[in-house]
């Protein structure tokens, strides 16, 4: 147990209190399938810029993912909340190893974190937003989602994600993102449409390729292309500004021409006004997970990803350069706005050929 000066040390306070058996973290909910959902208690939820090294602020309402991508790279930040809890006392040895889990990554996606107070918690960081955006013309966007997913299954219970849309809303002139893989943001097209009357918007689907079978490989238990598909259109003809974030592109796997340029057409169809793509990023966290996966079921690319990824997390520079130039090709195409996203700060030198790019 932690004594009161430890909890008073930490930003992160996990509070004390359960129905079925005694235990320091509230156990809000369990799934038969074993999944838990614990009560995370923050003294703040808007990330700054300083805090996080992007120039944007950025706010995740869950800690875990029941959506378990393999190439997930959020992995590291329920560790860290897990690593934190169990230094302060919360979690016995016991619960320590079934918060870490077995392999110590599969936790991240059966033991999830609720920052159920995030109000109180937003109406702190919102003075600070403000205090630091005071003089500038343009506010610094609050991106929801950066790290897990805010409309993941825990959200249709919680509603986490609702309140914190319902207090933006409130305010005049922000530029808010919203990142997701879940048709569950369509529940909140009222408060977008409200949010988006006064503030700029950009919903963000998350779709990596209409290939449902391929999905299924990667992504555990996310939402299938076309339930993503639908909820996109639901929310442009709504007259919500989405798009779709093709994020990450998996080198070999879903970056051939056929495979995107079905994506680009089906994001038109349903009504996308902007697609943005990005290649993998194999940082520390993500290769426990994603290279077992790969090796069982993509293992001839194992050892051109050993290669490819050998003592970097980023894609080879060629590689994304490549990827850019094969992304504004068909974003003119298909007529999005030709915007490099997340490829950039790389410029094209050749033309890709038409199979996978080369690694
Ligand atoms: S949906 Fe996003 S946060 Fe959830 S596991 Fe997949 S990549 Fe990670």
């Amino acid at each position: 147990m932690a004594t009161t000066g430890a909890r008073e040390q930490l930003p992160l306070q996990l509070t004390v209190q359960q129905h079925n058996r005694f235990t320091t973290l509230p156990i809000l909910d369990e799934r038969l399938r074993g999944t838990k959902f614990v009560e995370l208690t923050h003294r703040s939820v808007l990330n700054s810029p300083e805090q996080t090294g992007v120039d944007f602020w950025s706010l995740n309402p869950y800690v875990g993912c029941e959506f378990g991508c393999t190439y997930c790279y959020a992995r590291y930040a329920h560790r860290y909340a897990v690593e934190r809890a169990h230094d302060a006392g919360k979690l016995s040895d016991t619960e320590f190893r079934d918060f870490r889990g077995e392999q110590g990554w599969e936790a991240f996606e059966r033991r999830i974190f609720v920052k159920e107070r995030v109000l109180d918690a937003l109406e702190t960081d919102l003075r600070r937003y403000f205090r630091a955006n005071r003089g500038g013309d343009e506010r610094t966007p609050i991106v929801i989602g950066t790290a897990t997913d805010p409309y993941q299954p825990a959200e249709r219970r919680f509603r986490i994600t609702r309140k914190v849309l319902e207090r933006l809303s409130r305010c005049d002139g922000l530029n808010v993102g919203i990142i997701t893989k879940s048709p569950l943001v369509a529940r909140d097209v009222d408060v977008l449409r409200t949010l988006q009357q006064r503030n700029d918007l950009e919903v963000h689907v998350s779709l990596i390729s209409v290939d449902a079978a391929l999905i299924k490989r990667v992504e555990a238990r996310s939402p299938t292309p076309a339930v993503r598909l639908r909820a996109l259109e639901k929310l442009a003809t709504a007259g919500v500004r989405a798009g779709v974030i093709v994020a990450p592109v998996l080198p070999g796997i879903s970056d051939d021409v056929p495979r995107l340029e079905a994506l680009f057409c089906a994001a038109r169809d349903a009504g996308a006004k902007f697609v943005h793509a990005g290649p993998l990023r194999l940082y520390p966290a993500v290769r426990d997970r994603f290279l077992p996966m790969l090796a069982e079921r993509f293992p001839d690319l194992v050892s051109r990803y050993r290669r490819a990824y050998d003592g970097r997390s980023g894609a080879p520079r060629a590689y994304a350069r490549a990827l850019a130039v094969r992304v504004r090709r068909l974003q003119a195409r298909f007529g999005f706005p030709v915007n490099d996203g997340m490829v950039d700060r790389y410029r094209p030198r050749r033309a890709p050929a038409q199979g996978s790019l080369d690694l």
